[in-house]
């Protein structure tokens, strides 16, 4: 997971094509989804419904062609690490669709995707491929080829008015491999959550007071389990998946945070969170 986009730098990249969704959405309100001024909570029980988009350039594995199985066992993956939040998840759709250009894409904006997730209507056969974006609350996955290569991940984070029909969370598909916490990990910001080390020493770092203040990891042990010191200046292992840890060693939310995700989901996204059992 070497690097999940919203690194410090990053988050602010994202802000800022997250600010140009809305002028877009302007000028073609019609293609907007349903706005967070609808104050009325889904009740799922928590469960989210997932719509896969495997965008391909070929039929390899090289092009982006994920097997099926993966897909559930990346849906799977992410029921493990999100068990205390009140969440859980369920693969709804999922759809394969070759186009190079979306594949290789290295606009943040995804200018050729926004084209194709705002056009509308869709044809019959799109939404049943499950092309169509779904509610805000419900969790649209592209696996994609991203080209930067210290990005392995991007992510919308929530916030009011900033979530539209592009809504969704894209992974690289070299970090779809079992036990990959990068799904997990943009996830997390898509529910509104911060890293740990953002503002790093300064503002309660993430905002949370159960996650240790620590500076952005330096790039040798970005990705690894070796031991961080906070700005407190206690050693710690990593074990947040809000991290940039590795996939052995970033399995855990704090109470904090599984906390904020589910006062999020409620605010933002209108879905209620289900019931935690610890
Ligand atoms: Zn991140």
């Amino acid at each position: 997971m070497f690097n999940f986009r919203s690194s410090l730098a990053l988050i602010i990249a994202l802000a800022a094509s997250a600010v140009m969704a809305s002028p877009l959405n302007v000028t073609s309100p019609k293609n907007s989804a349903p706005t967070t001024s609808n104050t009325t909570v889904v009740d799922n029980k928590g469960v989210i419904s997932v719509f896969w988009h495997v965008i391909t350039a070929n039929d390899t594995r090289e092009g982006g062609n994920l097997p099926v199985s993966l897909l559930y066992d990346q849906v799977k993956d992410l029921n493990h690490l999100y068990r205390d939040t009140g969440f859980s998840f369920v693969l709804a759709e999922y759809g394969y669709h070759r186009n190079e250009d979306w594949f290789n894409e290295n606009d943040p904006t995804r200018t050729m995707m926004y084209e194709w997730q705002t056009k509308t209507p869709f044809t019959p056969k799109e939404k049943a491929e499950g092309l169509e974006t779904k509610e805000f609350y419900d969790l649209n996955v592209y696996t994609r080829n991203i080209p930067n290569p210290l990005i392995l991940g991007d992510s919308p984070f929530a916030a009011e008015g900033f979530i539209d029909r592009t809504d969704g969370v894209h992974i690289d598909y070299i970090a779809t491999t079992p036990g990959a916490v990068t799904l997990a990990h943009e996830v997390g910001h898509w529910m509104g959550l911060l890293h740990v080390f953002e503002f790093e020493c300064e503002n309660e770092g993430d905002g949370l007071t159960d996650t240790l203040m620590q500076k952005v990891p330096p790039q040798s042990i970005i990705m690894s389990c070796e031991p961080r010191v906070a700005c407190n200046g206690t050693t710690f292992l990593p074990n947040n998946v809000m991290d940039y840890a590795g996939d052995d060693c970033a399995r855990e939310f704090t109470p904090q945070q599984r906390a904020l995700m589910r006062e999020n989901m409620i605010k933002l996204r209108h879905f209620k969170p289900g019931p935690v059992f610890n």
